[in-house]
């Protein structure tokens, strides 16, 4: 009888909320969770294949378990995620330890693997885990969150841009929007069950609705779930520039508990390389919607997603990066070296770059945005701004932890009661990644 579960997560925010969904199969089937692997009696690694980085720390983590299963022979080890969805049955003859495989889309399929072990049923782990459930954006999961205050939706799965240097499409399939009704019950539970903001995810939000039969689209659903009380703070990642329309900036404007944040992707400042990234947007036309946007809310804040070293990219292609920087302005940036995906288009491209250029461009480029996103924050100190506190810092528990409706952290001293609640605070001391303020 098995009974502890522990998860270990890889990757971005959408494995982080597909890892509350496989925590809620468990806890709705008995299990708890453990306190770390070693206690556990099942293990699962969620997997991402997005980046060569996380990829290398999951075969790490899983060359570590071999010595644990030999330790421990009824040991479960089950691998999740992309990953798992790409490798598919190799993964079983690379690692003949692993007992079950199951993939992004077949998160459900774990429930009857729990039964089947439960109940000594032969269940065949290699054959039913990984068949492509195209019905897998109808199903509610339960879902076990990890915080009470802010909490993640998925409004859609899969991705049909088929960027060069991206595995999603291959990986979490094509486009499937949720059904709107789904969502908002989702929400609806959510603010009953205490919760306060709540993040739209989906690889583009901004297409929500096109493969659906209802006749609705992103901004459609953001005045829909607009409706529900008690959701005081409303936010979505990621907007795909090409879709991101004076529809949208009109809502964010509108509804007051949508937040006034957007992450908008560039990827590159090179018009060269975005045409060989297949983003279908120009540097230019990416501009005229920030000035857009700009124009309608001025107090917005932006961040963005930017690759260095894409195959082809030359030292006047990465200035143009530097340049488009320089002349956005971004509240933050997540900067990553360009990596080979297998089965992506980027692979073919001629001109890969070396990865002592990439290292040091990503040098260059973090620096470089360092200062702009410290002096946007000092331009706050001095600022009474609200903020929804989320509980106690992670990093001093002697402090609270909160957020602006623009994204940033604020720390102070206060009550733990004031969790869950929006407050002013007085923004006292910029940090670079984060700000100091006083409850007032
Ligand atoms: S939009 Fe491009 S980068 Fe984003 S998930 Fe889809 S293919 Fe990948």
């Amino acid at each position: 009888m098995l009974n502890k579960f522990h998860i270990h997560t890889f990757g971005c925010q959408m494995n982080v909320h597909d890892s509350e969904k496989i925590a809620g199969i468990f806890s709705q089937s008995g299990f708890q969770e453990a306190d770390g692997s070693n206690n556990a009696d099942v293990i699962v690694l969620n997997t991402c294949s997005i980046r060569e980085k996380a990829e290398q720390k999951f075969y790490s983590e899983l060359g570590r378990l071999k010595k644990a299963k030999k330790n421990n022979p009824d040991l479960k080890i089950a691998v999740a995620g992309c990953i798992a969805q790409q490798e598919k049955e190799t993964l079983f003859k690379r690692f003949p330890y692993i007992d079950f495989v199951f993939g992004p889309d077949n998160i459900d399929n774990l429930q009857r693997w729990v039964t089947d072990r439960e109940q000594d049923n032969n269940c065949d782990p290699q054959t039913t885990a990984l068949k492509t459930n195209p019905y897998y954006h109808t199903k509610t999961l339960p879902v076990k969150r990890g915080g009470q205050v802010r909490a993640w939706v998925s409004i859609m799965y899969g991705c049909d841009n088929f960027c060069t240097y991206c595995v999603v499409p291959y990986t979490r399939g094509r486009e499937r929007s949720r059904s709107s009704k789904d969502i908002f019950f989702e929400v609806k539970s959510l603010a009953e069950n205490g919760f306060k903001e709540i993040t739209l995810l989906g690889q583009n939000v901004n297409s929500y609705g096109i493969t659906s039969h209802e006749n609705i689209d992103f901004t459609d659903l953001l005045y829909k779930l607009h409706e529900i009380e008690l959701i005081q703070r409303i936010r979505f990642v990621t907007s795909h520039p090409r879709d991101f329309s004076e529809k949208l900036i009109r809502a964010i404007k509108d509804l007051p508990n949508v937040c006034d944040h957007l992450h908008l992707p560039l990827q590159a400042g090179s018009d060269d390389i975005l045409k060989s990234m297949n983003r279908g947007y120009t540097f230019e036309e990416y501009k005229r919607k920030i000035d857009l946007l700009r124009a309608s809310i001025p107090h917005v804040s932006i961040t963005t997603d930017i690759i260095v070293g894409f195959p082809g990219e030359t030292e006047e292609d990465f200035q143009c990066t530097l340049n488009s920087l320089a002349e956005i302005q971004y509240d933050g940036i997540f900067a990553f070296k360009y990596s080979k995906r297998p089965g992506t288009g980027a692979i073919e491209l001629p001109d890969h770059i070396d990865e002592r250029t990439k290292s040091e461009r990503l040098r260059k480029i973090l620096k470089f945005q360092e200062d702009i996103t410290y002096r946007k924050n000092k331009s706050l100190e001095g600022h009474l701004i609200e903020i929804l506190v989320e509980g106690t810092s992670e990093n001093d528990t002697e402090k609270m932890t909160g957020r602006t409706t623009t994204n940033k952290i604020v720390n102070f001293y206060g009550d733990s009661n004031l969790t869950g609640k929006l407050i002013k605070v007085k923004i006292l001391d910029a940090k670079q990644h984060s700000l100091y303020g006083e409850a007032v």
